[in-house]
């Protein structure tokens, strides 16, 4: 995996070129994620306009409750459900400082599963760009059908060493 710091050191280097906005914002996602607390899946999300960070999340649990890797996970139906995903609490901390969102982009590690896609779908996110694919398709289509631009950023077009 490139991550930030591989970047800048090949930048230092001479070997890699500058990193695309899209790169830049989604190699801070990938920083944000190491901040997870279930280690099922570390997710990191970011959410931009102009250029701009305007808020950050990371899936973890409830504030003052146990984390996963303390108490274990909350399984249900094949899933974890201790934790608040990264796209939430990115849409939360927003909220809880009173900054609007409205019409910006968010970078997450993962693609978002379907409650966190209602979710940006309904702060008015304009914009997703996503890591992994993780497991649900039905965000493609219904995206479509709001305008909504979906755009998958995989490992293998972050900026490499030549
Ligand atoms: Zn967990
Ligand atoms: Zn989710």
């Amino acid at each position: 995996m490139t991550d930030a710091a591989d970047i800048s050191a090949q930048r230092a280097n001479g070997e890699a070129r500058r990193a695309s906005w899209d790169e830049y914002f989604m190699a801070i996602a990938r920083v944000i994620a190491t901040r997870a607390t279930c280690d099922r899946k570390h997710v990191g999300a970011v959410i931009v306009r102009d250029r701009t960070i305007l808020s950050t999340g990371y899936n973890g649990s409830i504030r003052g409750t146990p984390h996963c890797d303390d108490a274990g996970h909350m399984m249900e139906d094949g899933h974890c459900v201790r934790t608040i995903h990264a796209e939430i609490n990115a849409v939360i901390q927003a909220a809880k400082n009173g900054t609007a969102i409205e019409g910006a982009a968010i970078y997450v590690t993962a693609s978002p599963c379907w409650n966190c896609f209602k979710a940006i779908a309904n702060a008015g996110l304009r914009r997703v760009v996503f890591g992994e694919f993780y497991r649900d398709d039905r965000i493609f289509d219904v995206a479509r059908a709001l305008d909504i631009e979906l755009v998958h950023l995989a490992d293998a077009t972050m900026p490499e060493a030549r």
